[in-house]
């Protein structure tokens, strides 16, 4: 039996739409894996620091890949596709001296594309690298709008809660919108 895998893709710079869909390409081109669902596109307001409106889908993937190795395959397509990782593994550039020496905080930077494990099966993983259910689904209306669009049954292998309960109770104010098909 193959594996599913819930992955939730965000795009809030340059033509969003294009990127998201460039993802999806790219994640139906991951060995031993075929894409299984999509949800449809939603425009959300940014969480933290960022300002620019983040286009947001979930994805349904069946695999044969291990979630570490699914994930290296993210990053790939992360990197592939020109995001710049908060930590380069290449030489660092010589700091700067003050202010601009100061990396960007790690979360909410705005981001060509950004795509985080969901779910994988009932799995719960905890090391630095993956955490798995993904921490803050409960807490990211962005990430529960689409999920609950494709698999609203779906339970949280921790809480005990669907998706379309997280959803309803979710405290995350901030605004989703579903996109127009184009
Ligand atoms: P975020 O998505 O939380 O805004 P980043 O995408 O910059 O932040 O975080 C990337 C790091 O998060 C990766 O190095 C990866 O190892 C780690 N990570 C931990 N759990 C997951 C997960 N479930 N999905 C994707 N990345 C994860
Ligand atoms: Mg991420």
């Amino acid at each position: 039996m193959p594996h599913r895998a819930f992955i939730g893709v965000g795009s809030n710079l340059g033509d969003r739409r294009a990127n998201v869909a460039e993802a999806l390409a790219r994640m139906a081109e991951i060995p031993e894996t075929r894409v299984a669902r999509t949800s449809s596109l939603y425009e959300s307001e940014p969480h933290g620091v960022a300002k620019n409106l983040f286009v947001n889908m979930v994805v349904e993937l069946e695999t044969d890949l291990s979630a570490v190795d699914m994930l290296s395959r993210l990053a790939d397509i992360e990197d592939q596709m020109g995001r710049k990782r908060a930590k380069p593994k290449a030489k660092p550039a010589p700091a700067a001296k003050g202010k601009a020496a100061k990396a960007p905080a790690k979360k909410d930077v705005s981001r060509l594309i950004d795509l985080d494990i969901l779910f994988f099966n009932t799995e719960v993983v905890n090391t630095p690298k993956l955490r798995v259910p993904h921490p803050e689904i409960p807490r990211r209306r962005f990430v529960l709008m689409p999920l609950a669009e494709v698999a609203p049954q779906l339970v949280h292998p921790e809480t005990g809660l669907t998706v379309s309960k997280m959803l309803a109770t979710t405290e995350d104010r901030k605004r989703v919108v579903l996109m127009p098909p184009r």
